[in-house]
């Protein structure tokens, strides 16, 4: 029965239903396999959880506001960091490290603080945590470590042994071991904690030169830590204080925030610096790199549904923009392919197209198909590049990252079509032929290429005549093309 007001219940196809009630032959059952509104709830439900993160997987989110208080636009010409009151959406999730989906938040840990900024040049992500530094330097250390942090594998609990075998033996941990175990290690809430970018990244300006940069976001509402005890008490009657203290707070109009900064260093200063500038377990001192202010981030609205919008949110540091980049450091340069590749078995191929992660800027590349593709799936658009067809996507070289320099080696993306000859061996295979077999080779490819618009056909001409002479004749007369024709064209390309 349904009240005339609410909406008629129907099935995930839209077909309205009468009545939920098992269908069954008699009142006692057997139920009926023909009952498919039944067995479609039941499969649907089989299907609710999507795995969770092997890190981070206890977690909380809000959408905010990035707004721009001071110009830094002769660092990086990133569009998020345009003029003063420029603002960019953004979305903000907090969690605990190692426990898992049901873990307490008043647990001691470090806490991720992961950002997607939805900037006219794409999503940017800066995906950092509540701590400037790390435990390890070596992305090889990094699934061992997350190991030690998770549960033995024969007691199935938590094991003191291990997590400090693990740090006794890497001491490049001692530094983010003693900020864990000190006071911020139990923030009293996500509100009340900093977040650093950790990493050292590259800005580029409009000149195309490159600095370094740490980020740092400073809580407006001051750091507040609580004690073991309190911790303990509090875990026993609620384990979703944080979660509960951020909703409630931003339902209440009591906005967080925090100060945006960035430390910067030239590349002259960071040969001289006197730690590595791209170790994870190493700060840069505020003395000698002071922070500087860039704008103000707030979070001002609550997501509408947690699994929608939190649980698929997907956060990589790889999604980078045009004048943010990535640096030398080792751990980066791991996490920029294993967050992404975190969500293409987690979320799925496309899970760039669910509404949290989708950029707010028109995307437009040749990656297609896969599970979950929309309608839309870029309609008859080419779906290969290099082309020549009309209105396809195309590279602009003003969005290259300048090269890096290392050392003798130079790191740059170097174009693979120039300084080759791609036709001697062409042609001295060609030569090996007799002539029966240069007839069938030629009358295959004439074949063929006769059916590619005009243009094709004289662009790949050329590059039978670039080979041999003889071999490009052969199929310009099959194809029924002026020689002529084709060899003014090798002239002029
Ligand atoms: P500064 O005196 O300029 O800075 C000290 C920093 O320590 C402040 O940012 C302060 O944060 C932070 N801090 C205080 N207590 C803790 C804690 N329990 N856990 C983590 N951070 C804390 O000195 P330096 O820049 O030379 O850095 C000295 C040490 O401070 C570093 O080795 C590092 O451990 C820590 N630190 C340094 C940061 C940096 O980027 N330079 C950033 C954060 C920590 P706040 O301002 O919020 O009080």
């Amino acid at each position: 029965m349904t009240d005339k007001k609410c909406p008629v219940l129907t099935t995930a196809d839209g077909a309205p239903i009468g009545e939920q009630q098992a269908m069954t032959a008699g009142p006692r059952g057997p139920v009926l396999m023909q009952d498919v509104q039944l067995l479609e709830q039941m499969q649907h439900f089989n299907r609710e959880r999507i795995p969770e993160r092997v890190v981070h997987a206890k977690g909380s989110a809000a959408y905010g506001t990035f707004t721009v208080t001071s110009d830094i636009t002769e660092y990086s010409k990133a569009s998020i960091f345009g003029k003063v009151g420029k603002k960019t959406e953004c979305f903000l999730r907090f969690s605990t490290v190692a426990g898992e989906r049901g873990a307490a938040d008043a647990e001691r840990d470090v806490r991720g603080f992961a950002m997607k900024f939805y900037t006219e040049d794409g999503n940017w992500d800066l995906v950092g945590n509540n701590t400037p530094v790390f435990f390890i330097r070596d992305p090889f250390k990094f699934a061992n470590f997350i190991h030690t942090q998770k549960r033995d594998p024969k007691t199935n609990v938590r094991d003191m042994d291990m997590q400090w075998d693990f740090w006794s033996l890497c001491p490049e941990s001692l530094h983010q071991v003693t900020i864990l175990f000190s006071d911020r290690g139990i923030p009293a809430s996500y509100r009340h904690i900093n977040g650093y970018g950790s990493h050292t990244y590259s800005l580029i300006n409009e000149a195309g030169e490159r600095v370094w940069c740490k980020f740092h976001f400073k809580t407006n509402q001051g750091i507040e830590n609580i004690m073991d005890e309190e911790a303990a008490s509090m875990i026993g009657s609620d384990r979703e204080t944080h979660q509960r203290d951020l909703f409630e707070s931003i339902e209440r109009g009591e906005f967080p925030s925090w100060r945006v900064c960035v430390q910067i260093m030239t590349e002259s200063q960071a040969d001289s610096f006197a730690w590595n500038p791209f170790d994870l377990t190493k700060v840069w001192p505020h003395a000698d790199y002071p922070l500087i202010e860039v704008g103000q981030l707030e979070l001002n609205r609550n997501p509408e549904n947690y699994h929608a919008e939190v649980e698929q949110a997907a956060f990589n540091p790889s999604a980078l923009v045009p004048g943010i980049s990535s640096s030398p450091d080792k751990m980066l340069q791991a996490r920029l392919m294993s967050y992404a590749d975190t969500h293409l078995y987690r979320v799925g191929v496309n899970y760039r197209e669910l509404p949290v992660n989708k950029p707010r800027c028109p995307v437009m590349n040749y990656e297609r198909d896969g599970s979950m593709a929309t309608a839309e799936n870029y309609q008859g658009q080419a779906n290969y590049w290099p082309n020549s067809r009309e209105n396809t996507p195309q590279t602009d070289t003003k969005f290259n990252d300048p090269a890096w320099s290392l050392g003798e080696t130079i790191v740059d993306r170097f174009d693979s079509t120039v300084d080759h000859d791609d036709y001697t061996q062409v042609g001295n295979l060609y030569a090996l032929f007799d002539d029966a077999h240069r007839d069938r080779l030629t009358t295959r490819i004439a074949g063929l290429l006769g059916q590619a618009r005009q243009e094709v056909q004289m662009r790949q001409l050329c590059h039978f005549f670039r080979a041999d002479e003889d071999y490009g004749k052969r199929i310009a007369d099959k194809l029924g093309i002026d020689t002529d024709a084709v060899l003014g064209t090798t002239a002029a390309v």
